[in-house]
Parts: structure tokens; sequence; C-alpha cells
């Protein structure tokens, strides 16, 4: 049987990073994505600059969406408009996703796409992991000293480890719809509409990606009916004048708590629960999820310590800072008059200060110290 010191589970962002970072520190590294890539996943796939740190390599231009994002527009529950400047990053996930793969396999990590881990056993007579894997229906496994999960909402790493974190059913969905035509709209802006009666979860988003148009919005309950009566305030607002291409949504039964893993099995990124609704993002978090979860390895290995308990220190920070995240977003959502004085012009401009200023202090900080914007 093959024996790896890591295998990684999930070809997105969080595994990538961490399979990569493994195996540039000399672990013998597997890394296996369950779709044949690239593989779509439905993510607007915004970020900040300092999103460049975290993974550790500057995203080549072609990578990136032709239209650059760089202008803000958000929208208040009282149709206050309110403008702001800064540069983000702007790609499709299956494009940004396969080139992470790429630097993981560069890095001398073993990369296996269509291949998913069906199953986890400890195997204690050597102290290993077994991992069983599935690969366009042959089965094969093989051994891991350590296992670490960035497999998503949907994480089976996690389901194993603690079922009772998953609902029987999902409790709500994302919507994206494509379109492609003509709008009276900013190709340069990511327009963020904070209204309840669009998103009661977060808020409701138009950007442009490419040739096409993203209008997507969120919600616990009933989201297709919160995704129509946005799309339709868009097109008559906007003066959309062409089709909808493609419909997208996702959902998740994962209850929204944080848990980093036990012993030698690590979770990452969504799989350990880490979006932040609050700011709107979880990509950030999967790539500092993988490369603390790589920091807590080598410490293990070179102390004798525990992995998962030197991951969750290394993460306590972050982990916190998402809780806070978590109950100011229940706070902001509780009424519109909430949303309204969060967005409140003095908000707004300590924000936008805070922005300019971690923005300027990023360039400098290490990885592990960045401000994660929004503030
Ligand atoms: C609609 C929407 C919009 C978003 N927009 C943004 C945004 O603009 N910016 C931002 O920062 N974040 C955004 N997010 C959040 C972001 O998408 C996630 O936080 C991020 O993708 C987490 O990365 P990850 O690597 O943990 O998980 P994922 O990206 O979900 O990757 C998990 C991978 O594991 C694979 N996998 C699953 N099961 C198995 C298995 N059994 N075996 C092998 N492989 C498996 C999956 O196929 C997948 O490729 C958005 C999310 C949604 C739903």
């Amino acid at each position: 049987m093959e024996k790896y010191d890591v295998v990684v589970v999930g070809g997105g962002v969080a595994g990538s990073v961490a399979a990569r970072f493994a195996a540039k520190s000399g672990f013998r590294t597997l890394l296996v994505e369950k779709f044949k890539t690239p593989r779509n996943k439905p993510c607007s796939g915004i970020q900040f600059q300092y999103f460049e740190k975290l993974i550790g390599e500057k995203i080549p231009r072609e990578k990136l969406c032709r239209n650059e994002l760089f202008k803000v527009e958000i929208i208040t529950p009282k149709d206050k408009v309110l403008k702001g400047r800064m540069k983000m990053l702007n790609f499709w996930r299956s494009t940004f996703d396969s080139w992470l793969n790429s630097l993981a396999a560069d890095a001398g990590a073993e990369f296996h796409d269509n291949t998913s881990l069906i199953d986890f056993v400890a195997d204690k007579t050597e102290g290993k992991i077994i991992v069983k894997l599935s690969a366009e229906g042959e089965h094969r496994e093989v051994k891991a000293h350590y296992l670490i999960g960035a497999d998503g909402m949907l994480s089976r790493v996690r389901k194993k480890l603690r079922p009772q974190d998953f609902d029987k059913k999902a409790s709500g969905a994302t919507v994206n719809y494509y379109f492609v035509g003509e709008a009276n709209l900013d190709p340069n802006t990511l327009y963020m509409f904070y209204k309840r009666e669009f998103c009661p979860l977060m808020f409701a988003w138009v950007y442009l990606k490419d040739d096409k148009w993203v209008i997507g919005t969120g919600a616990n309950e009933n989201p297709l009916e919160y995704a129509d009566r946005f799309f339709n305030y868009v097109k008559e607002k906007y003066g959309l004048r062409g089709q909808i291409v493609k419909k997208e949504g996702f959902s998740s039964t994962l209850k929204s708590t944080v848990f980093l893993g036990e012993g030698r099995v690590l979770l990452l990124g969504d799989a350990a629960g880490l979006v932040d609704l609050y700011r709107g993002v979880g990509m950030d978090n999967a790539a500092l999820s993988g490369r603390l979860a790589v920091k807590a390895i080598t410490k293990a290995e070179e102390e004798g310590s525990e992995a998962a308990k030197a991951y969750e220190h290394h993460m306590k920070k972050f982990v916190k800072k998402i809780e806070t995240n978590a109950k100011r977003q229940m706070k902001r959502l509780s009424s519109n008059n909430e949303l309204e004085r969060s967005l409140s012009p003095l908000n707004m401009l300590k924000g936008g200060l805070h922005m300019l200023i971690a923005n300027q202090i990023n360039k400098i900080l290490p990885p592990e110290k960045l401000r994660f914007l929004p503030p």
C-alpha cells in the first residue's frame, strides 16, 4: 500500500495551498480532487490583493477575468448609494483552482483529479490512517500519517468525525444568474445591495466576469424567490437587454460552527466552517488555514506533539474573528434599520479609512499577520 506523509482531500483553495506548502516542506503529499479539473465551483471569485500573499504567488494576468474590478457601490436599505475604490482580484474558480492545483504539483505534490475520498479508518498497528479512495469506479487504499479534509461544505471527512454538525436538510442556498447582453452597469464595479428583501443573509451582488453579468443572492428560505425578485429589480433598474445563459445554485447542510479536526485529521476552509458571512468571503480564510495546517504538522513532527492542538493554537485569533463577525452579522441583519445604521456615513468613512490603511500595511506584513478585509 502506497504511503504518504500527508493526504489532502479537495483541490479547492484550502487543499491546493495546503498540498503546495506540505510538499515544499518536504512531506510526501497526495492531493485528490473529486471532479475532473478544471472543475466549476459556485463562487463570486473576488478577493483583495493580499490574497496573493496567502497563496504565496502572484496570479498571472491570464488567470484573471478580462475586466478588472476596482470600484465598489454599496446600496443601502434606504437606497443611499455609497461609492468607493479598491482594487480587487476577479477570477473564475475553474481557471484559478486549476492553476493552484498545478502549483501544488510543481512543488512536488502528487495530484489526482477525478478521485474521491470515500472513507478513512485508523490503522492502530502502524499509527497511520488508511484512506479509501475511488477513481473512476476503481477503489484504492493509501496510508497517511496526516489526513487533511479540505473537501468543502459537504465535507465527508467532517461528516465522519462529527455527523452531528450536519442537518438533515439544507437550510438555504445561494443562487447566481449569469446574464449576457446589454446593461447600464459599470464593468469595473462590484455592486452590493444591502437590502433584506433581496438578501436576508448578507448582501445581493452584481458584477461582470468577462462577458457575463453575475446577479446573485442567498437566503435561508425560498432562495429562488429572492433570486427572481432581485433579478427582476436589476433588470428594470439597469435596463438589462439580453438573456440568462445559466442559473447556478449551491446549498449545504453544514451548521455554521467551526471545527478544526482532531489528532492527525485536520479540517480546512469551508470544511472547517471558516466562511465569514459578515465580510462576505471565505477564500482568504481557506488559504490561511492551508498554510497554518502545514505549520502545525511541521511543529507536531518536530516536537512529537498533536497536530490538531497546534493547528487550533495557530488558528485561534482567526476563529475568534469569524465567531465575532457571525454575531455582528446577526445583529446587523435583524432589521433594515440596523442594516442602515451599520452602513451609516460615519461607519462607512471609518471602514473606508481602515481599508486604505490595511491595504498599505498588508504590503509589508507577513501572510499570517495580514489584516483581512473588509474590516
Ligand atoms: C455563491 C458564493 C459566492 C462566493 N463568493 C466568494 C468571493 O467572492 N470571495 C471569497 O473569498 N469567497 C467567496 N465564497 C466562499 C468561497 O467559495 C469558499 O469559502 C471557498 O471556496 C472555500 O474553499 P475550500 O477550498 O475550503 O472549499 P472548496 O472551494 O469548496 O473546495 C473543496 C473541494 O473539495 C472537493 N471535494 C469534495 N468532496 C471530495 C471528496 N470526497 N474527495 C475529493 N475531493 C472532494 C470539491 O470538489 C472541491 O473542489 C463564495 C461562496 C459562494 C457559495
